[in-house]
C-alpha cells in the first residue's frame, strides 16, 4: 500500500492510477468479467478478486489472472474479451482529504489547450458543495462530467481530472514539501 493512499491505488509518473494487482481489484471491491467469442465456445467468466485473495493470489496482476483463464482448445483459439466492473469501492475525494501531498488537476483536453489548474482536495469539495453537485463522497472518476463551465482560454467543456501525488519519503518531498506542486506541470508528462 502506497503511504497515504487508500488500498487499491497508487501512483504512476505522480498521477493516482488503479493499480494492476488481484489484491487491488478486492480493494476496490471490482468485478472483471470475460466472454469469449470465438465460434462455438461460449465460455463466461466472473473474476472475484475477493475470492482469488483469499486462495492466496493477491500478488499476482489481474493480466496474469486472465491469461489464466484463456481457453484452451486445440484447434481454435481464445477470444475471450474483458471487461472490468465499475468498481463499488471507488476512489473518493474524501479519502485524500487532509494531506498535504495530493492535489487534483483539471486539465482541458481542447485540441492543443494546454490549460489546467492544481487545487487542493478542500477545495474541490467545497466547490462542489456549492454547486451542490457532490461533496466529500463524490467518485473521483465522476469528476470530469461535474466540471460543465467552460476553458476560460479555449471555452470548449471537455476535462481531464487527475489526482497528483508525490511521496513524502521522496528526498523532493523533503526539500520542497507542499511546493512540489508548483512544478506540477511537469507532472503526469503533460
Ligand atoms: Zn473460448
Ligand atoms: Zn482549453
Amino acid at each position: 500500500m502506497i503511504d497515504g493512499l487508500p488500498e487499491g491505488w497508487t501512483s504512476e509518473n505522480g498521477v493516482v492510477t488503479a493499480s494492476g494487482t488481484i489484491a487491488a481489484y478486492a480493494a476496490r471491491l471490482q468485478l472483471v468479467k470475460g466472454a469469449c467469442r470465438e465460434k462455438g465456445c461460449s465460455r463466461r467468466i466472473e473474476i472475484d478478486a475477493r475470492h482469488l485473495c483469499g486462495r492466496g493470489l493477491g500478488r499476482l496482476s489481474m493480466q496474469q489472472i486472465q491469461d489464466l483463464y484463456r481457453c484452451h482448445r486445440i484447434d481454435e483459439r481464445c477470444a475471450i474479451q474483458w471487461h472490468a466492473e465499475p468498481a463499488q469501492n471507488p476512489l473518493r475525494l474524501g479519502a485524500l482529504v487532509g494531506k498535504p501531498n495530493v492535489r487534483v488537476r483539471v486539465r482541458c483536453r481542447g485540441n492543443e489547450c494546454k490549460y489546467f489548474r492544481v487545487v487542493r482536495v478542500e477545495e474541490m469539495i467545497a466547490g462542489l458543495m456549492k454547486r451542490k453537485q457532490g461533496d466529500e463522497k463524490t467518485d473521483v472518476d465522476a469528476l470530469p462530467k461535474l466540471m460543465t463551465s467552460g476553458c476560460p482560454i479555449c471555452h470548449k467543456t471537455n476535462w481531464a481530472v487527475e489526482v497528483l501525488y508525490v511521496s513524502t519519503q521522496t528526498m523532493g518531498w523533503r526539500q520542497m514539501g507542499e511546493r512540489s506542486f508548483e512544478s506540477a506541470t511537469q507532472l503526469g508528462g503533460v
